[in-house]
């Protein structure tokens, strides 16, 4: 199967390589050609007046969350957790975890995320996977491990054990799935709801299997403050200790680092996750991207969840990247190609993938991102500036991940979005009532 697409914009987002006019033949799940093509396709369709660019890479969310949207608002992380989200997961059944992930999906891809890090629960792994696999999406996903933790439910505390031979079953199953597409992480939610022996078997684990680590650190000062007072350690100091800093790591936030902390990721190469709008919204507080990216952290992009964003725009979160960064370390600090590199080819090379997206260049996946610049207003600026300030995702026209189509001129081809919202709505009155909080 070859298809053609015709008379677009192609932003590479490469290096040494600029924007140029041209045609991009798909074949099979791989791009084959960029430049003016001749040649017949099975199917050639018009992008003419459209950018075309990687789908979005998004490494830090948690599609379980999205069905909390709007039900934990104004409280501080801590707060959040115990309050509502940790009660809120601990209720979440196989139907409305199964809706919520649709959910989350749906938006992503129509919003031109093409690839994701998920956190997942506690349970249910397998439920996130199927979906996942569905879906058409590309994703790497763990099942969040908790065996400790001051105010977890029951419901989500898992002993040492469990947790462990939960995620071995999961590995078994999808550790490399759809051809690779799909895959599993080991996710310890984060140091304070970890045990020491859990994160060191994690460790252990992930060098064996060869498979990534996704948690949580550095988040507020409050959650610095509580893993200094646990292990004696600053957050990244106790991530080195347990041997979870490393380059298979992807740590979510990274708010709160002094110097040495900053040492400590470059030197064992861990990766960090940027959050923005979630950073902003629990009063977190502002990551020094541009900081870290001078110390060669590699830095990525997530919207995290929808329970504390509330939206999942990947392109909303790099907006607000470049704008936060210009404040806080000066302008010319973070471009917006570099805050959309961020969340493309960045993002790929922390999901160990940057050989197959990131980048639209022959080769490479097909995970294209179509961009109907005419939705966007007002013809003057490059096609950078008009996507990242003038609000991509609503730009977004098609989405093709491995080659297919997965929006179509602006509809889902594999889900229907109306049900998927009607089936979130059904399940959230009996999940509230679950948790408690009706
Ligand atoms: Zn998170």
């Amino acid at each position: 199967m070859t298809v053609l697409l015709r008379g677009g914009f192609v932003l590479p987002l490469t290096e040494g390589t600029r924007p140029l006019q041209a045609d991009v033949l798909i074949s099979g799940t791989r791009v084959a050609e960029i430049g003016a093509i001749g040649t017949k396709a099975d199917e050639t369709v018009d992008v003419s007046g459209c950018v075309l660019m990687a789908g979005l890479v998004q490494t830090h969310v948690h599609l379980v969350q999205t069905i909390f949207r709007g039900l934990a608002e104004d409280m501080a992380l801590l707060d959040w957790l115990r309050a509502r989200v940790w009660p809120l997961e601990a209720a979440l059944d196989e139907a409305s975890l199964r809706a919520s992930v649709r959910l989350g999906i749906a938006e992503l891809l129509l919003g031109g995320t093409t690839t994701i890090l998920d956190m997942g629960t506690t349970h249910h792994g397998d439920v996130v996977a199927e979906e996942l696999i569905r879906s058409g999406i590309r994703a790497r996903f763990g099942q969040a491990m908790m065996d400790t933790g001051e105010g977890v439910p029951p419901g989500l505390v898992e002993t040492t054990r469990a947790s462990l031979d939960a995620s071995a079953a999961l590995v078994k199953r999808w550790a490399k799935a759809a051809s690779g597409r799909v895959g599993y992480v080991y996710a310890p939610r984060f140091a304070l709801s970890c045990s020491r022996g859990l994160l060191e078997a994690v460790t252990t684990l992930s060098k064996m299997n060869g498979l990534l680590v996704h948690t949580h650190s550095n988040e507020n000062v409050d959650e610095r403050t509580a893993v200094q007072n646990a292990t004696g350690r600053t957050p990244i100091g106790y991530l080195v200790d347990v041997g979870i800093a490393s380059e298979r790591t992807i740590v979510a936030h990274g708010v709160h680092l002094d110097d040495q902390e900053i040492e400590m990721l470059r030197a064992t190469r861990t990766s960090i996750a940027h959050c923005p709008s979630s950073n902003l919204k629990l009063g977190s507080g502002i990551a020094q991207v541009a900081r870290l990216r001078s110390a060669k952290i590699t830095v990525g992009i997530g919207a995290d969840g929808a329970a504390c964003n509330n939206s999942l725009d990947g392109f909303a979160e790099v907006r607000l990247a470049t704008l936060l960064a210009r404040v806080v370390s000066g302008l010319g600090t973070l471009s917006a190609v570099d805050a959309l590199g961020m969340a493309t080819h960045e993002g790929a090379r922390m999901l160990q993938l940057a050989d197959e997206v990131g980048t639209l260049e022959v080769g490479k996946r097909a995970d294209i991102v179509v961009l109907d610049l005419a939705r966007l207003d007002g013809p003057a600026g490059d096609a950078v500036t008009r996507v990242v300030f003038g609000g991509g995702s609503r730009a977004v026209r098609d989405v093709l991940v491995d080659g297919e189509f997965l929006v179509r001129n602006g509809a889902l081809t594999k889900m229907d979005a109306a049900e998927v919202r009607a089936k979130a709505a059904e399940q959230l009155g009996p999940l509230l009532e679950r948790a408690h909080l009706a």
